[in-house]
C-alpha cells in the first residue's frame, strides 16, 4: 500500500496524538517542532506550575496516569514525564523531527473548490497534489521543504505564552481566570 505521508507541525499534546492516530492508521507522519523536546507549553511552564485541570480530565484515554502520580493536579514536570512515557510508549519519537521550524506551506496541485475544502478538492487524498512545507532547521539555518501528502498544524495557542512570565507582561500570569500561583506549591 501507498503510504501517505503526513506533516505535523508541533510536537505538544495536539501533535503527538495526531501522531499517534496517523501512525495507528497505517500513515507515515513527520512531526516538526522548533523546539528540541517534546511536550509544547510544558516543557516551557515554570516550575510551580501545576495543572488547573484535575488529571482525570486531561489523560490520554488510552495511556493512563501511571499511579505514582497521586495528585490531583499534577506538577509541570510531572506532565512532562506523562507526555514523555506516551510518546515513549507508542513510538512516536522516531517521527519526531526537533530543532524544525516550519517557515511556510504551499500546496501544489489542481484545486477545483472554495478552500473551505480539503486541499481545495473536497478529498483529503486528492489523485494529484502535494503540500510542500519549507522547514529550517533553528541548529543550522538550512531550509529543506518536505513534499507530503497532508498537514496537520498542532501549533497550539499559548506560543510565548510561559516565556513570557513571570509577570513580565500585566495579566500574563492569568489564564482562564485561575491565577497560576495559587497553584504554586
Ligand atoms: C501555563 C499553562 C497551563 C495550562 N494548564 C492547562 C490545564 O490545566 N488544562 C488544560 O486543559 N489546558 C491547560 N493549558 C492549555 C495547554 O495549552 C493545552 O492543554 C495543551 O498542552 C496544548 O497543546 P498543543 O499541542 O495544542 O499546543 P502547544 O503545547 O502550544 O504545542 C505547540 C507546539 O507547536 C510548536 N510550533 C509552533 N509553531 C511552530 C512552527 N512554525 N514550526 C515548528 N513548530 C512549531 C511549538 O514549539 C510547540 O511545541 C495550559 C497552558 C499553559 C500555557
Amino acid at each position: 500500500m501507498d503510504k501517505k505521508q503526513v506533516a505535523i507541525v508541533g510536537a505538544g499534546v495536539s501533535g503527538l496524538l495526531a501522531c499517534k492516530y496517523r501512525l495507528s492508521k497505517g500513515f507515515h507522519p513527520i512531526v516538526f517542532d522548533t523546539e528540541p523536546d517534546i511536550g509544547g507549553v510544558w516543557a516551557k511552564t515554570i516550575k510551580t506550575t501545576t495543572l488547573q485541570t484535575p488529571k482525570t480530565l486531561y489523560q490520554f484515554s488510552d495511556f493512563p496516569w501511571p499511579t505514582s502520580v497521586t495528585d490531583v493536579f499534577p506538577t509541570g514536570q510531572q506532565i512532562l514525564d506523562y507526555l514523555r512515557s506516551y510518546a515513549t510508549h507508542f513510538g512516536l519519537i522516531p517521527h519526531i523531527q526537533f530543532h524544525s521550524r516550519v517557515k511556510g506551506i504551499s500546496y501544489d496541485g489542481p484545486s477545483s473548490e472554495t478552500w473551505s475544502l480539503w486541499n481545495g478538492t473536497g478529498e483529503p487524498f486528492p489523485p494529484e497534489g502535494k503540500w510542500n512545507v519549507t522547514v529550517e532547521s533553528t541548529q543550522t539555518a538550512i531550509t529543506q521543504v518536505y513534499t507530503v501528502d497532508f498537514v496537520i498544524l498542532c501549533l497550539g495557542r499559548f506560543r510565548g505564552f510561559c516565556d513570557s512570565m513571570p509577570g513580565k507582561i500585566q495579566g500574563c500570569s492569568k489564564h482562564t481566570g485561575i491565577p497560576y500561583r495559587k497553584r504554586a506549591r
